[in-house]
């Protein structure tokens, strides 16, 4: 939630073309926990420990998805800042995890299993975009191709540096 204090104020501050990153820890392990405020904790019991093999796998599942539940909203409040400036600006989120994380499915926990071998809970991530309507209309983005395609075909991080560009119009 901090990274989204002052956010108004930095995005007023300047005109033009803006690119605002927003660096979160996510669902990032061990220390699943520490994700979210103890008063945002949505399932319980939960794994309060960075001992996770130790917990069951219900207490550590459950911490895990308070992680999502948290970032979930995080997302939605992002999204409410930019919706109040989409009548002035043309505004976008996109939103993408860096890595997943392995909870114990075949004896694996964390992420960083080298790529080659490592399975699916680890390198399938989320992406998640939300254009204001002006954006799309001024970007010429066809919404039901972008979903029919995020639907029915496979994108990596790779295509996150041209897509980027491609919005920016560079
Ligand atoms: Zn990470």
């Amino acid at each position: 939630d901090v990274l989204l204090h002052q956010l108004s104020a930095r995005i007023d501050a300047r005109q033009g073309d803006m690119l605002i990153v927003l660096h979160q820890l996510g669902s990032h392990g061990p220390t699943y926990f520490e994700r979210y405020p103890a008063q945002d904790k949505t399932f319980s019991p939960t794994c309060d420990s960075n001992q996770i093999q130790k917990c069951t796998n219900e207490a550590l599942t459950n911490t895990y998805d308070n992680t999502l539940v948290y970032t979930d909203r995080m997302l939605g409040k992002t999204i409410d800042v930019l919706q109040r400036y989409s009548e002035q600006r043309d505004v976008a989120m996109i939103y993408v995890s860096d890595h997943g994380e392995s909870l114990g499915e075949r004896g694996m926990y964390l992420h960083g299993t080298p790529y080659i071998i490592a399975p699916k809970e680890q390198t399938q991530v989320p992406m998640v975009m939300w254009f204001s309507p002006t954006f799309a209309q001024q970007a010429h983005l066809n919404l039901a191709c972008l979903r029919k395609n995020a639907d029915n075909k496979d994108y990596s991080h790779d295509n996150l540096y041209h897509s980027l560009l491609g919005l920016f119009d560079v």
